[in-house]
């Protein structure tokens, strides 16, 4: 079946009527095939705007809050960026499709390998997939021009912000539950950055040695319910 129009409606009812105007971002999302990173018998719900189970726990995030991320990330054709957080691979595969490369790091082996086999069926080759702790970002592929982190940490990692290119910028949930904020930092020096708050949202953990351990009683006790916006 060709979900091309039920695409096409998403973006518009979802993402540019809600405000989204960075053509590289719209253009992204008519492209990339969401139905193709949700599990099989999902994909009748892959354009509802909202995040969807995706295994181990995680979610594939809500279409508008990964517009608004990667808006604000500003992005441009010769950037290189770094995904904490690859889940499903459908964020990075929009990064891809907008930048020159994307390094994109899973702590699950699992969704990780998935991600991989998904870029390659699509023919997505600027992308590197990793298992890892991306708390501690992904040091020899360093400096980025963006990095986006698609899971909620207790505050800014300091290998984040210290991978970030001059004039890089920087995309994270911070806070725990309920009272997340999505904050962008931007690096304006090397010890200097700006930090804006972009509103309230509600991610899964950033699980890592510099972010919340595994056994952190608040996510153990009640699972967020996704990657979504307020
Ligand atoms: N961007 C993804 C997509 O488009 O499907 C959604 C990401 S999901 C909301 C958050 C992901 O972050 C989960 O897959 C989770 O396993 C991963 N994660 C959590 N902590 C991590 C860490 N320290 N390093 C790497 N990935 C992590």
């Amino acid at each position: 079946m060709d979900m091309t129009p039920i695409r096409d409606r998403m973006v518009e009812h979802h993402v540019t009527r809600r405000g989204i105007r960075d053509p590289g971002v719209t253009e992204a999302m008519r492209t990339v095939p969401r139905e193709k990173f949700v599990p099989p018998g999902s994909e009748e719900f892959a354009y509802e705007d909202a995040p969807l189970s995706i295994g181990e726990g995680q979610t594939i995030s809500q279409p508008f809050i990964v517009a608004l991320m990667l808006e604000k990330a500003n992005l441009n054709a010769g950037d290189r960026v770094l995904e904490v957080g690859t889940g499903s691979g459908y964020a990075s595969a929009l990064i891809s499709r907008i930048a020159r490369y994307v390094y994109s790091i899973e702590r699950h082996e699992k969704l990780a390998r998935q991600a991989k086999e998904r870029f390659e069926k699509l023919g997505y080759r600027n992308i590197d997939v990793r298992v890892g702790d991306g708390s501690k970002g992904w040091a020899k592929a360093a400096p980025f021009d963006a990095i986006i982190v698609s899971a909620s940490a207790p505050e800014v990692p300091t290998a984040l912000k210290e991978q970030l290119g001059l004039g890089g910028r920087l995309i994270i949930p911070v806070g725990r539950g309920e009272g997340q904020r999505l904050k962008r930092l931007t690096r304006t020096g090397a010890t200097a950055f700006e930090e804006e708050d972009l509103g309230g949202v509600l991610f899964v953990p950033l699980i890592g040695e510099d972010a919340w351990t595994a056994t952190h009683p608040m996510y153990t006790a009640t699972a967020p319910s996704g990657c979504a916006s307020e």
